[in-house]
């Protein structure tokens, strides 16, 4: 099971779980260092521009919807998944929680 975002982005419902739209993940392939910080430390500047380069290329991707729910659902606590980072996706946790 996992959550979907209404229109507003504010509400949930539950839904049945699929991991079908990976196989479409438009990042098959990319660096995961780009998606994911490094073991070691990572400057302001440069997860920025890291983490643009990776949202750019979800901003393309065809299964950015079902990537972005999954992530919330799950809580994944690193990386860009669906286009956001780990603090973008606990703000929208956070908002559905209030
Ligand atoms: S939305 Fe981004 S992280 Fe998710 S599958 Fe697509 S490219 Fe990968």
């Amino acid at each position: 099971m996992f959550y979907i975002l209404s229109g507003s982005g504010m509400e949930v419902r539950m839904a049945g779980m699929g991991t079908n739209w990976q196989g479409q993940a438009l990042c098959k392939g990319v660096r995961s260092s780009l998606f994911f910080p490094p073991s070691t430390s990572e400057k302001k500047d440069e997860k920025e521009r890291r983490e643009s380069r990776a949202k750019a290329i979800c901003g393309r991707c065809r299964v950015i919807v079902p990537c972005r729910q999954y992530a919330l659902a799950l809580k994944e606590p690193y990386g860009i998944w669906g286009g956001l980072n780990e603090s973008e996706r606990n703000l929208i946790l956070a908002r559905i929680a209030s």
